[in-house]
């Protein structure tokens, strides 16, 4: 059996995929919110070669936890994201997991929509009438450091209040599981710190399940309970650290450090190989 597989570039390609997806949603065992196994991923280039962009990942989140994957740009972090969001399907392995939602690199907010408007979109569209949803957006706008924006537009917002108003949206689609690709990846330096402590304090408030993919291993160790390294591309876990340390935590924070050492040397290992 072939599959079309739709390209970034809105381009179809046939893959050369022999199985058929294997995607599933119904809970997954184990107290797990996504459990892939042996999951492979190719696409076909503009010139017919294929990309191998991951390879047998193995991997686990646990239902309630955060689980950051970091891994170099373009060993399929974003393909890891949308395989468990259902966006697309994996050539081979499974992909088990709760229903998930996907926060997507960049914030795509609808410019000509005001920024409460922009956050409550799902509820809109499920049939939630504009004053309710507006209500419940501005709850959360108020909860999240953005009380007095929610009519804004995005063209008068900061990169980091449009990355929390694209973060509100995110929590208001009801999905169980939040699928976070590089949430900070285009702030500068002060304001995505001040954003993952603004992100610590979120989770506290409200722990969620998280997938939050980044490039940034001392991002990673900060905000995650679990960090699955993967290596350049194709991607594979090259390495799995728990982080037990009690928040809020520091890039500064010794725990932290030697983590950092150790999850950059696994990736070193892994390119050398
Ligand atoms: P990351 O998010 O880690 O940067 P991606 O998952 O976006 O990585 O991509 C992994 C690899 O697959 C990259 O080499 C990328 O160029 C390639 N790739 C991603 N999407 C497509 C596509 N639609 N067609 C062809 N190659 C792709
Ligand atoms: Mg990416």
């Amino acid at each position: 059996m072939q599959i079309q597989v739709q390209s970034r570039e809105g381009q179809a390609h046939d893959a050369r995929a022999t199985r058929p997806p294997s995607r599933q949603t119904h809970p997954v065992a184990g107290g797990n919110a996504v459990s892939l196994e042996t999951v492979s991923r190719a696409y076909v280039d503009r010139r017919g070669a294929a990309v191998q962009a991951l390879a047998d990942v193995s991997l686990q989140a646990v239902r309630g936890g955060v689980l950051a994957v970091v891994g170099p740009s373009g060993c399929g972090k974003t393909t890891l994201l949308e395989l468990i969001c259902g966006l697309q399907q994996p050539d081979s392995g499974t992909v088990e997991c709760e229903p998930a939602v996907l926060m997507p690199q960049h914030d795509l907010l609808l410019p000509w929509l005001s920024a409460v408007d922009n956050a409550t979109l799902a509820l809109r569209i499920a049939g939630v009438p504009r004053a309710q949803a507006r209500r419940e957006g501005t709850s959360l706008f108020e909860q999240l450091g953005l009380g007095g924006f929610e009519r804004a537009r995005p063209n008068e917002l900061s990169g980091g209040m449009r990355q929390r108003v694209a973060f509100v949206r995110t929590l208001l689609s009801g999905k169980p599981l939040l699928c976070l690709d590089e949430p900070f990846g285009a702030l500068d330096a002060i304001t995505r710190q001040e954003m993952q402590e603004w992100l610590t304090g979120a989770f506290l408030r409200e722990p969620r399940t998280v997938v939050l993919v980044t490039h940034d291993v001392e991002e990673a160790i900060v905000l995650a309970d679990r960090v699955a390294v993967l290596s350049p591309r194709p991607g594979r876990v090259v390495s799995e650290l728990t982080v037990q340390e009690p928040r809020p935590r520091s890039r500064t924070d010794a725990t932290v450090i030697a983590l950092r050492e150790r999850a950059m040397r696994t990736l070193a290992d892994s390119r050398a190989t």
